[in-house]
């Protein structure tokens, strides 16, 4: 069976404390969900300012292939700006609740059923497509519910929608409500907010209980604890309701939930279902190593299937199976002995309460790799001695060729002080150093350093890098490794 859709974003989910669209906004995120097959588009409520009905009429006038509707409290005043935006349908809000009747509207139950079939005559005279909402439905007697809605289906009402407009519903209660329900003569829809984060499971066993339609926005955002996400809707009808399917094409979630969040400013918690940004990444060795064996040992669906791509997190989980493809990925290939050393020092690193980056892991295989070279020149110590009223002082201790030599150096920093003490020896004269850059690789004072130099002898040119907690090392390091490089044929 079918489940149509109906996309709020642009009502409830612009009720969202802090979020505020333009036009341009909210025309952007329309064409989408239009696009990616959304049935209905709620565009906004068309009393609420001129700028909102600019939105609308903005949206009217594409020739969409979705219904366009406006919010609307069962007044004239309201149709009539509804009207006035050319929209094809009105979400006909009407209270339900003793709460919300006596105590919001201060008026009775007789009076409200009248007041709400005037505004379906109203807008049915006026050829306007009527969703009827029951706001607060969950909280309302059942008999008064069924009652307002057989009176709108009398007069016309295209559909009607149960609101459980403050979250209370439970799986059990939400099946339970809609199966006194299902027997109205109208398609039923569930409009879901998400204050005890059942708002998917609700939804869900609203369909199961009669529910034709959902109300959704996108990344479930709404006021206070928002809506029922679109995203995480969909995707479960459509992977976990054998006999219900939708007409969204869900390879675009992930490109409209971004759009949504980035307009919106309200991003994305990073363990989001289907859209966070580790849905689908991996760090676990023994995950990993499933993943790459069979995807499905630990992802119950694949990233493409909702336009996403998998990763694997650098860190201290990842087993040598899982960084031996990140490797690859990076085209580094690497021996057994590499990759296990690779390891280590990610451990190392992430140990120091490090965020592994793929930057990191660069350097990291950088070094690996540089220490099996066959090199002529070997670092042994390096000792400093600077301060604020001393010449910055280096002595080294290096081997050329097996051959252990200690020498000294002055210079403006101690960096430059430790290159001297190494630059002022035989086998270096002919080499320049030509460029010279620092990087803090992670933030705070015990970031690792990352040098990258350039280094000239004759024609040849070549650069390298050192990576250490430490800049005079890592400096000294990047020369050295420069200066193998030139020094191999
Ligand atoms: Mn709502």
């Amino acid at each position: 069976m079918n489940i149509n859709v109906l996309d709020t974003t642009l009502r409830d989910g612009e009720q969202t404390p802090g979020v505020s669209l333009t036009p341009q906004e909210k025309l952007r995120i329309a064409t989408k969900l239009d696009e990616i097959g959304v049935e209905f588009i709620e565009a906004g409520s068309a009393i609420t300012s001129e700028g909102e009905r600019e939105s609308i009429k903005q949206i009217t006038k594409q020739g969409f292939n979705a219904e366009i509707l406006s919010f609307s409290r069962p007044l004239t005043v309201d149709i009539d700006y509804c009207l006035e935006c050319d929209v094809d349908a009105v979400n006909l809000v009407v209270p339900t609740s003793e709460l919300h009747i006596s105590d919001k509207l201060q008026t009775t139950k007789e009076k409200l059923i009248d007041l709400s079939n005037d505004a379906v005559d109203y807008c049915k005279d006026h050829g306007l497509i009527v969703e009827l909402s029951a706001e607060d439905a969950s909280r309302s007697d059942v008999d008064f519910l069924k009652s307002v809605y057989v009176n709108a289906i009398q007069h016309g009402v295209d559909r009607i929608c149960v609101c459980d407009t403050v979250g209370i519903l439970t799986p059990d209660s939400s099946f339970e409500l809609f199966s006194q329900l299902r027997d109205l003569s109208v398609p039923i829809s569930c409009h879901c907010h998400n204050d005890f984060g059942l708002a998917v499971a609700n939804t869900l066993s609203a369909i199961k209980g009669g529910a034709s339609e959902i109300h959704t926005t996108i990344n479930g955002i709404g006021e206070r604890a928002g809506n029922t996400s679109f995203e995480e809707c969909v995707v479960s009808i459509d992977r976990l309701l054998d006999d219900y399917s939708t007409n969204i094409r869900i390879n675009e979630i992930y490109d409209i939930s971004k759009l949504v969040a980035r307009l919106t400013g309200v991003y994305i918690q990073p363990n989001k279902a289907i859209v966070g940004e580790n849905a689908f990444s991996h760090e676990s060795g023994i995950h990993s190593d499933g993943i790459i064996k069979n995807s499905a040992t630990y992802e119950p669906m694949t990233p493409e299937l909702v336009g996403r791509k998998r990763k694997f997190v650098i860190g201290k989980h990842m087993g040598t199976h899982g960084l031996d493809n990140r490797l690859k990925e990076l085209g580094l290939n690497v021996n057994d002995n590499q990759l296990k050393q690779i390891c280590d020092d990610i451990k190392i690193l992430a140990d120091k309460g490090k965020t592994v980056t793929d930057v990191d892991l660069q350097v990291i295989a950088d070094n690996v790799l540089e220490i099996n070279h066959k090199d002529r020149i070997k670092l042994d110590e390096v000792t400093i001695v600077s301060g604020n009223k001393v010449m910055p002082t280096a002595s080294v201790k290096i081997s050329i060729d097996g051959e252990e030599i200690l020498n000294a150096g002055v210079g403006l920093g101690p960096v430059d002080a430790a290159i001297n003490a190494i630059k002022s020896l035989d086998i270096f004269q002919d080499i320049d150093l030509i460029e010279y850059h620092v990087d803090s690789i992670t933030g705070g004072t015990d970031a690792f350093i990352d040098v990258i130099i350039k280094l000239q002898k004759g024609d040849k040119v070549v650069s390298a890098r050192g990576t250490e907690a430490d800049i005079i090392n890592a400096s000294v390091k990047a020369y050295i490794a420069g200066v193998n490089r030139l020094l191999s044929d």
